[in-house]
C-alpha cells in the first residue's frame, strides 16, 4: 500500500533511483532513454556535474531567503542572465515555482497593467481552444482544452477561445499555408471586435503547441499577424513558452523564430533542467512602468519565489547551455530526429503527420491518413504506446486523442540537448517498435 496519491492511481509506476546522461534508472536496475525529458524538462538530461556543483555551492552559502526580507546574488544573476537574451522589449523577470504559477503571474500582471493606467474595463482573456497553460484555476481558465477543463468549469473565469493555428487539421486545400496562418490569426480580431475591443485584456498562446497536440508549429506569418491585431486593439500578448522555450526548438525562445516579442513571456521547465522547480514570467518596459509609477508593486507573491536553490540551478543550466554551445545540437538533432522519424513513420498508413522544430518533435496517430479520422479515444492507442515504449526502455510523452475530438492520439518527443546522433537511432528504433507493437494490438482486442 502506497500513501502517495500519484502512485496509488496508477500502481504500475516503476521506481525511478538513478539518471546519467540521457538516461533513467528504476530499482531494478533497467535503465530508460529519457527521449522526453520527462515533459520537455531534462534540458541538460540527468546527473549533470556542473549542475550538482553549482546547486552543492549554493547549499553551502544558503538555501532560502524570503523576497520581502532580502534579494540574492544568484537570482539578480539568473534575472540578469534572462533579461540579457531575452526578445526585445522584455526587461524585467519574476521568479517563481514552475509553470503554472508563471502563467497566473502574467495574468495577473496583464490585469494590474490595466488597472494601473486607468482601463479597468480591460478584463477579457482570449486564448485557443485545444490549449494547455496550466492547472491552477487562472491557468486552467485561460486553456481551451475541455478534457482537462469540463470537471472544473463552474470555478473558472469567463475567458474566450478562438481555433488554435494547425494546418494538419484545418488549412484548406484551396489555401496556402501563408494563407492559412492568416485566416487563422484574423479569427483574433473578429473576437475581440465581438468582445468590444476596450474591454479585452490579453491574448494567451503556446508558440509552438506541445502537450495537446504534439509538437504543432505555427503557419508562417501568424504570430506576425496575431502581433499586429495586439497592437491595433492595445491587447497585451502572453506567450506561453513553458514547454517550447528556453532552447527546445533550437532557438532560446521559440517566438524569435516567429520574428516577434511578447509583452509578457512565460517560461519554465528547460529552466531549471528539473534540477529544481523554477519558472519566470518576463514583462515589458511598458508594463514595469506602469507598476513602477502606480502602486509601486506587484500585487501578488509566493513564498518560494525568487527561490536561491531554484535560480542557482536555473542559472547552472543557462551557462551550461550557452558554454557547450547546445542550440547548435539542438538544431543539428532535432534535423537528424526529424528525417529518421520520416523514415521510420513516413508511410505508415496510420502515422498522419510528423512535425515539430529543433528537438521538439511529434507523430499523430490516425485510423485513416486520407480523411485523418482519429482512433476511437476509447482504444487509448497513447496509453498503449507508453507501456510498450517503457517496456522497451524508452520514455516519449503521448496524449490522447480526448482533445475536444480534434486532435489524434499523438506522441511528443523532446530529448535532452545533450543527445548524440546514436542515442537519435536507438530512439526511432525502439519508438517504431512501440508503435508498431501497439497498433497491432488494436486488432487483436
Ligand atoms: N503551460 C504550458 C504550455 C505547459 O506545457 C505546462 C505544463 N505542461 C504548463 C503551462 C504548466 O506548467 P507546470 O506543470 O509547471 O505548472
Amino acid at each position: 500500500m502506497t500513501h502517495l496519491l500519484h502512485r496509488s492511481i496508477n500502481t504500475q509506476l516503476p521506481v525511478a533511483v538513478g539518471g546519467k546522461g540521457a538516461y533513467v534508472m528504476d530499482q531494478s536496475g533497467k535503465a530508460y532513454l529519457d527521449a522526453s525529458g520527462g515533459a520537455a524538462v531534462s534540458c541538460l538530461g540527468h546527473g549533470h556535474p556542473d549542475v550538482l556543483s553549482a546547486l552543492h555551492a549554493q547549499l553551502d552559502k544558503l538555501a532560502y531567503a524570503h523576497t520581502g526580507f532580502f534579494t540574492t546574488d544568484v537570482a539578480e544573476e539568473l534575472a540578469d542572465r534572462l533579461i540579457a537574451d531575452a526578445p526585445a522589449g522584455l526587461d524585467h523577470v519574476y521568479l517563481v515555482s514552475g509553470g503554472s504559477e508563471a502563467v497566473e503571474a502574467a495574468l495577473k500582471m496583464a490585469r494590474q497593467y490595466f488597472v494601473e493606467v486607468g482601463k479597468p474595463q480591460r478584463r477579457h482573456v482570449i486564448a485557443r481552444r485545444q490549449s494547455y497553460h496550466g492547472n491552477t484555476l487562472g491557468a486552467l481558465a485561460a486553456g481551451g482544452n475541455e478534457w482537462r477543463r469540463s470537471q472544473f468549469s463552474p470555478l473558472l473565469i469567463e475567458t474566450h477561445h478562438i481555433a488554435p493555428c494547425f494546418a494538419y487539421r484545418e488549412q484548406r486545400e484551396d489555401e496556402t499555408l501563408e494563407d492559412y496562418g492568416q485566416r487563422a490569426a484574423e479569427e483574433l480580431e473578429t473576437k475581440i471586435l465581438e468582445l468590444g475591443p476596450d474591454d479585452v485584456m490579453a491574448f494567451v498562446a503556446e508558440p509552438v503547441v506541445g502537450a495537446t497536440a504534439g509538437a504543432v508549429p505555427p503557419a508562417p506569418g501568424y504570430f506576425k499577424k496575431i502581433r499586429e491585431i495586439c497592437d491595433r486593439y492595445g491587447v497585451l500578448l502572453i506567450l506561453d513558452e513553458v514547454m517550447c522555450g528556453m532552447g527546445r526548438t533550437g532557438t532560446l525562445h521559440a517566438c524569435e523564430q516567429d520574428g516577434i516579442s511578447p509583452d509578457l513571456l512565460t517560461i519554465a521547465k528547460g529552466l531549471g533542467g528539473g534540477y529544481q522547480p523554477i519558472g519566470a514570467t518576463l514583462m515589458s518596459t511598458g508594463i514595469f512602468e506602469a507598476f513602477k509609477t502606480g502602486s509601486g508593486f506587484f500585487q501578488h507573491g509566493h513564498t518560494y519565489m525568487g527561490h536561491p536553490m531554484a535560480a542557482a540551478a536555473g542559472l547552472a543550466v543557462q551557462n551550461i547551455i550557452r558554454r557547450d554551445d547546445l542550440l547548435q545540437n539542438v538544431f543539428a538533432m532535432g534535423e537528424l530526429l526529424a528525417e529518421r522519424l520520416t523514415e521510420r513513420f513516413g508511410q505508415n498508413p496510420h502515422v498522419g503527420d510528423i512535425r515539430g522544430r529543433g528537438l521538439f518533435r511529434g507523430i499523430e496517430l490516425v485510423q485513416n491518413r486520407e480523411t485523418k479520422t482519429p482512433f476511437d479515444p476509447a482504444l487509448k492507442l497513447h496509453a498503449r504506446i507508453k507501456r510498450e515504449a517503457m517496456s522497451q526502455g524508452l520514455m516519449v510523452y503521448p496524449m490522447g486523442g480526448t482533445i475536444d475530438g480534434r486532435v489524434g492520439d499523438h506522441v511528443l518527443i523532446a530529448p535532452p540537448f545533450i543527445i548524440s546522433p546514436e542515442e537519435v537511432e536507438i530512439i526511432c528504433d525502439r519508438l517504431g517498435a512501440a508503435v508498431e507493437t501497439s497498433l497491432a494490438s488494436l486488432t487483436e482486442t
